[in-house]
């Protein structure tokens, strides 16, 4: 009987930076097969772990790499891009006035702490994570109008801080080749 071969789909590298540090938590900083045999080729990244699955051609044979380290330092953003991702990540997807999440089946929405109306700018210090009925309820009045206070007042997060809310959200696989470099606390449970 032939072992399983593994779909070439479901072979990505986890990327490294140079300081072995993934590049990205969340999502977490994962390339297609075929840019990884491309830069391996371009020679911009070093082979950290492999798959056992091998890729052949006529004049190559080559084990998958499984993590890869780019050989070039990219240095981080100090301040990350004001995206709805960013913010959602900030708030840990979670709602700023109720606490609720996305896992518990909510929609998350923006809300202005001061609203626009009141001259509220559409800033990382001014919008917060908020579910629908919060939003809703919550409307065009300041916290004190409608009497609901964020629980964390928004602010500019760090390159860091949201790598930090990332690691809280792993993805549900993770190759054992990666988990030396990732360090969620959802592994380190018993
Ligand atoms: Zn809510």
């Amino acid at each position: 009987m032939q072992a399983q071969v593994l779909p070439l789909e479901s072979c990505p590298a986890l990327v490294l930076n140079a300081d072995f540090q993934p590049l990205s938590y969340f999502p977490l900083s994962l390339w297609h097969w075929q840019t990884v045999v491309k830069a391996v080729f371009l020679d911009r990244v070093q082979i950290v772990s492999e798959y056992d699955r091998v890729i052949r051609s006529p004049s190559f044979e080559f084990r998958l790499p499984s993590v890869i380290a780019l050989k070039k330092y990219i240095k981080p953003a100090k301040h990350p891009a004001f995206t709805r991702f960013n913010l959602f990540l900030r708030d840990r997807f979670t709602c700023q006035y109720c606490g609720g999440t996305q896992r518990n089946g909510l929609d998350l929405t923006f809300d202005h702490v001061v609203p626009r109306a009141h001259g509220g700018r559409t800033t990382w210090e001014n919008v917060t994570t908020a579910c629908a009925p919060c939003n809703l309820s919550k409307g065009g009045r300041t916290p004190k109008e409608a009497d609901m206070m964020p629980m964390s007042w928004p602010y500019q997060p760090t390159v860091f801080q949201l790598q930090a809310n990332g690691r809280a959200f792993p993805p549900n696989h993770l190759h054992e080749s990666w988990r030396d470099y990732l360090y969620w606390d959802t592994v380190l449970e018993p």
